[in-house]
């Protein structure tokens, strides 16, 4: 099937390719993100391949649905960023990726918390350049304290598993209770408990209407003081400018982030060339206690493999007009 491929990546090229190599579907690979400008890119390609930042809002799914398009293919669990009513009343059906190793987010989570709480990347770059003060560096021990996981589905089961592990005590808080939690040692508790009585807390929830900016500067002045919190989930989780407060005043204690509200205009490229005009995040980086990483969090061998596999398996699907396993419902 005629497929476009819209931010690709050196590495969605070669691992694209490689699932692709038996079912031979015609890939037709763009560097840019899909927007209403490009989308006349994708004429004539019945399925369109998208990431995170890709637009697929209502104005794209109209170009495209004119142009012959009849799925959407997104390279990611989350589909936030793409508008499935929309695209159902256009008749475009969407697919994502409900599986692949959430080993990999939940263990850079893990990553990034130790890094924060460590200050591992500020000691790196202090003893590459000779300095090696400890200065600045001291931590706290993670073990006998307390964890929040919001969001207790299958990355933040795993969370949950590798901090008990430290010997942390854990908490989650989710509408729907998840038994792995509980069998994690894990307990549920009450958004309000989870934030007033957590050293660090981890967020693991898609992004909705009901958790957009659930931190926000109400649930942080609820937070333990001094707190880390950690968002490998998405950017629209966090109220950054309130963060930002929250990390002047101490209140927050250290920041970790794999995603930003703003990011699209951002990661996945080198900007280190240019002039970045986005002045919350130079701020957020300004800070000693603030880590921010490119979303990167599902980037392991594995993890790609599954989700090129999978985007594979459900284009083949689709052409051959057999059942969606990884359909999205339309809105
Ligand atoms: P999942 O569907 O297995 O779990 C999500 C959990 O969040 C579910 O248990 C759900 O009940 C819960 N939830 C829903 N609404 C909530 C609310 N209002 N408050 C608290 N919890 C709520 O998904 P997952 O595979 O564990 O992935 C979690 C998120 O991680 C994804 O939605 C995605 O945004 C993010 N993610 C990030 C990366 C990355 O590279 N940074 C990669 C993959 C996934």
């Amino acid at each position: 099937m005629k497929t476009a491929v819209f931010s690709a990546r050196r590495y969605d090229r070669t691992m694209l390719a490689r699932a692709n190599a038996s079912a031979r579907h015609e890939l037709r690979f763009f560097d840019d993100r899909l927007t209403a400008e490009n989308a006349p890119l994708a004429e004539g390609c019945e399925a369109v391949c998208v990431f995170v930042n890709d637009v697929v809002d209502a104005e794209v799914l109209a170009i495209l649905a004119r142009q012959g398009t009849r799925l959407i293919a997104t390279r990611s669990t989350g589909y936030n960023h793409i508008d499935v009513a929309a695209a159902g009343q256009h008749g475009i059906a969407v697919v994502r990726v409900t599986d692949y190793s959430p080993y990999s987010v939940a263990e850079f989570a893990v990553g990034l918390l130790l890094a924060v709480n460590r200050k591992i990347a500020r000691a790196s770059v202090r003893t590459r350049d000779g300095n090696f003060d400890l200065d600045g560096l001291m931590g706290v021990d993670l073990h006998g304290k307390t964890v929040g996981v919001v969001g207790t589905g299958k990355i933040g089961v795993i969370f949950a598993r590798i901090m008990g592990g430290f010997g942390c005590h854990v908490v989650g808080y989710d509408p729907y209770r998840n038994p792995a939690f509980e069998a994690a040692g894990a307990r549920y508790v009450s958004l309000d408990e989870l934030l007033s009585s957590s050293d660090v807390v981890s967020l693991h929830c898609p992004l909705t209407d009901q958790t957009r900016r659930i931190v926000n500067a109400e649930t942080l002045a609820r937070a333990k003081h001094g707190s880390i919190l950690i968002n490998t989930s998405r950017g629209g989780l966090v109220d950054t400018e309130s963060a930002i407060q929250a990390l002047k005043t101490g209140q927050l204690g250290g920041l970790a982030i794999d995603v930003y509200e703003q990011e699209a205009n951002l990661f996945f490229q080198d900007l280190s060339s240019t002039i970045i005009r986005d002045d919350i995040i130079q701020r957020l980086v300004s800070f000693p206690n603030v880590i921010v990483t490119g979303h990167q969090a599902f980037f392991t061998v594995e993890a790609i493999g599954q989700i090129m596999q999978t985007t594979i398996e459900s284009i083949t699907a689709f052409e051959r007009g057999e059942e969606l396993v990884n359909r999205v419902p339309p809105a």
